[in-house]
């Protein structure tokens, strides 16, 4: 017998080679900038066995590898040339009191679903297919994050099998540097977590909103924007999406008529009144649910994007700049995420997550080979924090130690030394 028929002898889930009738399917990302990758070998794994099987292959063979839970990874991580282990079949949820034990192939309408039957839920982001373990190794920021902070504030423990072929528990007393290094610096870097227990919070009834400029005044939404949302109370998340048209949107925990008054402010402050869409008393997994098409990516044609962190508001020559050419092709986008609140009162250092005192997380996004990206990005970057968001991996980054990790990369490096001496797993940016 031959390794790979030993391996797929031993596996729970199965393995699946270029000549595998489904490989076509299962080789790919979600992401299509990557849909070209050939992985050598998938494993499905069923199992925290499979896992442990796949490594132990790799590194026996000398092959890369890499864990896939939703695949949305932007610059490609979770594809190789080697070995992909796809976790999508370890989606079990338990849900006991407050405690949710989450498998790490578990998407977000899955997690927001399942936590609902026992009212409750997470701070977590938008994307309905988005992984839960990609989502919170890296951060987490979503509509609730600035009452309950990040998806990885919520993270209590994980059970993560080692570069060595060990499975362990970590959480605050046991493997503590593991447990602080799995909170935000980015998933594929210390181990392969199998399963996620969350504390979550109860699940709030909210009141959504969506207000629409069709024809934006795109320069004063985005100065104005800057200066009110992130000082919204922490009950309230209003972000921005600007390009052809312009959306502001987000969920509200104050009830609808204090929401339609901050509201109506902010348009005031503009000039130009907006379609209005605001709707009171929306259970939290409903109003997730309603945000997917607006935050999924347009299906036709592939996208880039690239971000930043910025710590002020930005000045209005550099507004001018973001605004001036937004709207000139049709898939360029300007996304305002609002931070502040609960993101910022963890200390820097308590988590591998570094970006505490943010004001707001700036996207650009566009067609892949839009100049317009890079030469706008560039603008901005200057101005910015000069930080970045683990969970926004961008491939051209300069000096992105600093930028994804800030003061924690050093405890990070002595983290990867301790977990992961050989660099298992291995890519370009990881720590
Ligand atoms: C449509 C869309 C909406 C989004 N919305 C939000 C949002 O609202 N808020 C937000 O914060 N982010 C958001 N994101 C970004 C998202 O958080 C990242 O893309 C995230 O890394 C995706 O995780 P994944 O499991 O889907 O991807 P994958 O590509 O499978 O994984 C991402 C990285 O984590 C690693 N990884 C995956 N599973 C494991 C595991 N079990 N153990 C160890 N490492 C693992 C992978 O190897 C890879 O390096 C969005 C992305 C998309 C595409």
């Amino acid at each position: 017998m031959n390794d790979l028929a030993r391996l797929r002898a031993r596996l729970d889930g199965d393995l699946v080679t270029p000549d595998h009738p489904e490989y076509d399917t299962v080789r790919r990302p979600a992401d299509p900038l990557y849909q070209d990758a050939r992985p050598a070998l998938v494993i499905r794994c069923r199992s925290e066995t499979d896992v442990a099987l796949g490594i132990e292959h790799a590194r026996r063979t000398g092959t890369t590898v890499v864990p896939r839970g939703g695949g949305h990874c932007f610059a490609g991580r979770s594809s190789t040339s080697g070995i992909v282990l796809d976790l999508a079949a370890l989606d079990g949820i338990a849900v006991s009191g407050s405690c949710a034990v989450i498998g790490a192939g578990a998407r977000l309408a899955e997690v927001y679903t399942a936590l609902h039957a026992h009212g409750r839920t997470i701070p977590a982001g938008c994307g309905a297919t988005v992984g839960i373990a990609g989502l919170a190794l890296g951060g987490g920021i979503g509509l609730l994050g600035r009452v309950h902070g990040l998806t990885a504030d919520r993270l209590t423990g994980a059970r993560v099998v080692l570069a060595d072929g060990r499975t362990v528990d970590c959480d605050a007393e046991r493997e503590p540097d593991l447990f602080w290094a799995l909170r935000g610096a980015g998933g594929g870097q210390f181990g392969v977590v199998v399963s996620l227990t969350f504390d979550t919070v109860p699940e709030p009834v909210a009141t959504r909103f969506e207000l629409r400029w069709r024809r934006p005044p795109v320069a004063d939404l985005l100065a104005a924007w800057q200066d009110w949302a992130p000082d919204l109370p922490d009950a309230v998340t209003a972000d921005l999406t600007a390009g052809e048209e312009a959306v502001l949107f987000g969920a509200s925990l104050l009830g609808e008529a204090p929401t339609r008054e901050l509201l109506q402010g902010f348009c005031d402050s503009i000039g130009v009144m907006p379609e209005t869409d605001v709707r009171g008393g929306m259970a939290y997994h409903r109003l997730k649910r309603s945000f997917e098409a607006l935050d999924s990516a347009p299906s036709e044609g592939i996208l880039r994007s690239r971000s930043m962190f910025f710590a002020q508001a930005a000045r209005p020559d550099t507004i001018k700049a973001l605004a001036a050419d937004l709207a000139a092709a049709p898939r360029r986008r300007c996304h305002l995420t609002a931070m502040g609140g609960a993101y910022n009162r963890v200390p820097e250092a308590a988590t591998a997550f570094a970006h505490r005192g943010e004001r707001f997380l700036l996207q650009l996004a566009a067609s892949a080979g839009d100049p317009w990206l890079d030469r706008t990005w560039e603008a901005a970057y200057a101005e910015s924090s000069q930080r970045v968001y683990p969970n926004f991996p961008d491939p051209q980054l300069r000096e992105w130690e600093s930028a994804y990790h800030g003061p924690n990369l050093a405890r990070l490096q002595a983290v990867k030394r301790a977990y992961d001496p050989d660099r298992c797993f291995d890519f370009p940016q990881s720590v």
